[in-house]
């Protein structure tokens, strides 16, 4: 199945200039769902990973399905001031702003193995955020995964070292 054709593109969303690809056409597709989350686990079905980490709110859909089949936990990274226990933060550079994360602070046991996983890399910014928090937590990154990448932001660049897998690629 050629999942980009599930993908919508969005001219001049959530401002002039930038075309969003759209992931609800796909996640509403039976079929393309689970082709989509089929091939991320595929990856990763060797690799031992403790926890998988889905930054909000798209990285919830796509990486609790991929946790649950790989039977791993799921630790959300959330917006500021979401999370109702102790966090850590981290402030970052999105393709159009500014933002700042947050994960529990007891999240991630010293020597877990992580998985991270969000719908699409643009900049590297989200990942890199969501990297150096486990980092600080003490966990070991073993791959990020993507169901899109957008090539020509360089985000692997800026994730140079990293094990990435991305399912469409613009
Ligand atoms: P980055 O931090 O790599 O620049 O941006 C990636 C983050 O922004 C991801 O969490 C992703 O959900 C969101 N994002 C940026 N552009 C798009 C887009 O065109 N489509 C979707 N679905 N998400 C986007």
């Amino acid at each position: 199945m050629d999942l980009s054709e599930k993908i919508r593109n969005v001219p001049d969303f959530p401002q002039p200039g930038i075309q969003f690809k759209d992931i609800t056409t796909l996640l509403k597709d039976g079929k393309a769902f689970r082709v989509a989350i089929d091939r991320l686990v595929e990856t990763y079905k060797d690799t031992p990973v403790d926890v998988v980490i889905g930054p909000e709110a798209r990285g919830f859909v796509v990486g609790a399905p991929v946790a649950y089949v790989l039977g791993a936990g799921f630790v959300p990274i959330r917006k500021p001031g979401k999370l109702p226990a102790e966090t850590i933060s981290y402030g970052y550079t999105l393709e159009y702003g500014k933002n700042s994360l947050e994960i529990h602070k007891d999240a991630i046991e010293p020597g877990s193995k992580v998985l991270i996983v969000d719908d699409l890399l643009a900049t590297g910014g989200t990942t890199m955020a969501t990297i150096k928090m486990v980092e600080q937590l003490g966990g070991e990154i073993v791959g990020l995964a993507f169901l899109i990448e957008l090539s020509f932001l360089n985000g692997r660049k800026v994730l140079e070292g990293y094990d990435i897998t991305s399912l469409v690629k613009y």
